[in-house]
């Protein structure tokens, strides 16, 4: 009987054939971020407060929307004790959240406008929830042997631990009023990296989680809230929800590069080389293969040629006597 990790992996290898037939986009070809800023914005912290590092130190989680954000950037938000979090307590906490009527509603509860219909839709996003559960486990298991890191050279653990102590806050389901005269609701991003950058400044970056319906039906009004969200301070990365399905941890180190916080981040990803979907296939037992876990794709020794493979098919190797 195949392994869970196995079957899993071709369930979404299958669904991905499937989406792709029934929209008629290559999408197991595709790249992994589907547009970025062309310029970096960075935004310029009070000065005699303190250094952006120590400033953002005392930014936590409960920021979830623009107003208390601006509001915290200001003041150097001292009023704010959320309990040193920079994630929703739990996994469970965050699969709640990322219910479009949960964001919505919050928002309401904030003192936005939103529309009846928006309370009422239960739509849930799987790309989302992979690409949250990868970085809980980057950021708050600090499991980082999903990159190439057996030499442990000295270039790596800085290069790591830079863009690592730059990180302030990944907040889920961020809530931005976007004033326009088509547009009611607010605006809300997957996710949001606060950043801090130089001396004095700091970026805001947030991630869209594109999927095939939404990147079909592009059109005029997503491209003018990019702008407007550009006017407002926020660098805006979209990536493919169907990679976030397959390789949710190759999704971040592809934004780690894109945003240029962690620009060799893809050099030490074990499997950057796989450049389709298609090439996700196990080197030992040649079923397909997907990363939900940091540790669900291995190097392998066969010979004297190195492939990539399951993790259990590794295990399975090794016991055998390999
Ligand atoms: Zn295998």
């Amino acid at each position: 009987m195949p392994i869970l990790e196995i079957q899993r992996a071709e369930k979404i290898h299958d669904y991905i054939q499937k989406l792709e037939k029934l929209t008629n986009l290559p999408l197991r070809s595709s790249p992994v971020i589907l547009s970025s800023p062309r310029q970096q914005i960075s935004l310029e912290l009070p000065k005699e407060v303190k250094q952006s590092y120590e400033y953002v130190e005392q930014l936590y989680e409960d920021i979830s929307e623009h107003e208390l954000l601006f509001k915290a950037i200001k003041t150097g938000w001292e009023y704010i004790n959320s309990g040193y979090k920079m994630f929703p307590v739990s996994k469970e906490e965050y699969f709640q959240q990322i219910n479009k009527s949960y964001v919505f509603q919050v928002a309401q509860e904030r003192g936005y406008s939103v529309s009846e219909n928006y309370l009422k839709e239960h739509k849930f996003c799987y790309g989302q929830y992979e690409m949250y559960y990868a970085v809980h486990e980057i950021m708050q298991r600090n499991a980082f042997d999903f990159l190439l890191s057996k030499s442990y050279s000295q270039n790596f653990i800085y290069t790591y631990a830079n863009w690592y102590k730059c990180v302030k806050l990944i907040s889920a389901q961020f809530i931005i009023p976007l004033i326009s005269t088509v547009q009611k609701n607010p605006h809300v991003l997957d996710q949001l990296w606060v950043v801090s950058h130089n001396i004095n400044q700091l970026r805001l970056l947030g991630l869209e989680i594109v999927g095939e319906g939404e990147f079909l039906s592009r059109n005029q009004q997503k491209t003018n809230n990019t702008i407007l969200l550009n006017q407002l301070g926020y660098e805006i990365y979209q990536v493919a929800s169907w990679w976030c399905r397959v390789d949710p941890y190759r999704v971040i180190c592809e934004f780690l590069k894109a945003s240029g916080i962690f620009p060799d981040a893809t050099k030490y990803l074990i499997g950057a080389e796989l450049s389709t979907i298609d090439e996700y296939v196990c080197g030992i037992c040649h079923a397909p293969m997907v990363r939900w876990g940091w540790d669900w794709i291995q190097p392998y020794q066969i010979g004297n040629k190195t492939v990539l493979a399951h993790k259990d098919c590794v295990a399975r190797n090794h016991h055998a006597g390999h």
